[in-house]
C-alpha cells in the first residue's frame, strides 16, 4: 500500500514554478501577482489564505491580500471585483469562499473576469472544461489528477467513483476523469447525499474519490480490495490532546481503509496541499496565457 504523499508532490510543483519565475524575472518581466480577497473573519478561510501567500513567495510570485468586514455589501465587493479585473498588475485572483449570507456566491463568481479566474469557477472556464477546451480548470480536482499522473495510477478503462457533487470537487473531477484524454478514460459514477444503494456502489470503484465533509465517513467494508482512495475532506474535529484544541479529519476512515487499498492520499498532507500548487500552476497558466494574447 502506497501513502500519496501530496506535500511533497506540491513541494515539487512550487519548486518548478519558482524555476519558471527566475527565468520571467532574469527577461526583465514582471513577477505573476495574486490577490485574494478575503471577506470577515472565517478561522478556515484565514487559514487558507495564509497558506497561499505562504505557497506564492515559495514560488516567487507576489500577491496581495483584500480584506473586507463581514457585513461588507454585496455592491461593495462587486466594485473591488470590477477594480480587480481592470488592474493590469494582478494576473489572477481568488474570492475566498464560503461569503457571508448577504451575498450572492454565484454572482460574485460570474463578475470575476474569466482570464483572472484562478480558481477556474467561471461559467465560462467550467463550460470549456466540459467540452475538453483548454482553460483554467478547478484547483482542486486538477491536483487530484495531478497526484494520480504522479504515482502512476492507471485511469483508462477504470471504475471511478465519486462522492459529492459540488461544483468545486465532485462534479468538475468526475468531468475531467471521464474526458478523452490520460488521466481520463475512466467510467465515472458520481454518489451524492441522495444516493440510495451507496456500498454497492462504491465497491465497484476502482478508483474512490470522496469529497463529503463528514470525518471518516468512508469505512473499509465500502472499499473494494486494492482501490485507490483520494480523500478530499477536510473537517475540525475536537481534540483535547491536540494545542489548538482540535485535528483535522478526512472523509475516509484512513486506518482500517489503508489495509484494503493500493494507494491512499492522507489527511492532512494528501489532497490539501495538492490544491494550493494547482492555484499556482493556474496563476502561472493565466499569466502565460495573458501574455499570449497581448
Ligand atoms: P459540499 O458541502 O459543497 O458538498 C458535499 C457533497 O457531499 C454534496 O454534493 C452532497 O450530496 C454529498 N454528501 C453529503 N453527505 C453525503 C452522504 N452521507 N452520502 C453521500 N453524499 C453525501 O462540499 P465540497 O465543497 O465539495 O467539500 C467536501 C469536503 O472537501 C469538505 O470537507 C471540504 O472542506 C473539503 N475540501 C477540501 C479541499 C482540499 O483542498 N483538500 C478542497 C475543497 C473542499
Amino acid at each position: 500500500m502506497v501513502v500519496i504523499d501530496g506535500k511533497k508532490v506540491a513541494a515539487e510543483i512550487r519548486k518548478k514554478i519558482s524555476a519558471e519565475v527566475d527565468k520571467m524575472i532574469l527577461r526583465g518581466e514582471r513577477r505573476p501577482h495574486l490577490a485574494a480577497v478575503l471577506v470577515g473573519d472565517n478561522p478556515a478561510s484565514q487559514t487558507y489564505v495564509r497558506n497561499k501567500v505562504r505557497a506564492c513567495d515559495e514560488c516567487g510570485f507576489s500577491s496581495t491580500v483584500v480584506r473586507m468586514k463581514a457585513d461588507v455589501s454585496e455592491d461593495e465587493l462587486l466594485e473591488k471585483i470590477t477594480e480587480l479585473n481592470a488592474n493590469p498588475e494582478v494576473d489572477g485572483y481568488i474570492v475566498q469562499l464560503p461569503l457571508p449570507p448577504q451575498i450572492c456566491e454565484q454572482r460574485v463568481i460570474e463578475a470575476i473576469d474569466y482570464r483572472k479566474d484562478v480558481d477556474g469557477f467561471h461559467p465560462m472556464n467550467v463550460g470549456r472544461m466540459s467540452i475538453g477546451l483548454p482553460g483554467i480548470k478547478p484547483a482542486t480536482p486538477q491536483g487530484i489528477l495531478m497526484l494520480l499522473e504522479r504515482y502512476g495510477v492507471e485511469t483508462q478503462g477504470k471504475h471511478c467513483v465519486v462522492i459529492g457533487r459540488s461544483n468545486i470537487v465532485g462534479r468538475p473531477v468526475a468531468t475531467l476523469l471521464v474526458q478523452k484524454a490520460l488521466p481520463g478514460n475512466c467510467t465515472v459514477t458520481i454518489c451524492h447525499s441522495a444516493t440510495s444503494n451507496l456500498k454497492e456502489i462504491t465497491r465497484l470503484a476502482d478508483i474512490l474519490i470522496v469529497a463529503i465533509g463528514v470525518p471518516h465517513f468512508v469505512t473499509a467494508d465500502m472499499v473494494k480490495d486494492g482501490a485507490v482512495i483520494i480523500d478530499v475532506g477536510i473537517s475540525r474535529v475536537e481534540d483535547g490532546d491536540a494545542p489548538r484544541g482540535y485535528s483535522l479529519a478526512g472523509d475516509v476512515d484512513f486506518e482500517n481503509v489503508k489495509e484494503k487499498c493500493s494507494h491512499i492520499t492522507p489527511v492532512p498532507g494528501g489532497v490539501g496541499p495538492m490544491t494550493i500548487a494547482s492555484l499556482m500552476t493556474n496563476l502561472l497558466k493565466l499569466r502565460q496565457m495573458n501574455d499570449n494574447q497581448k
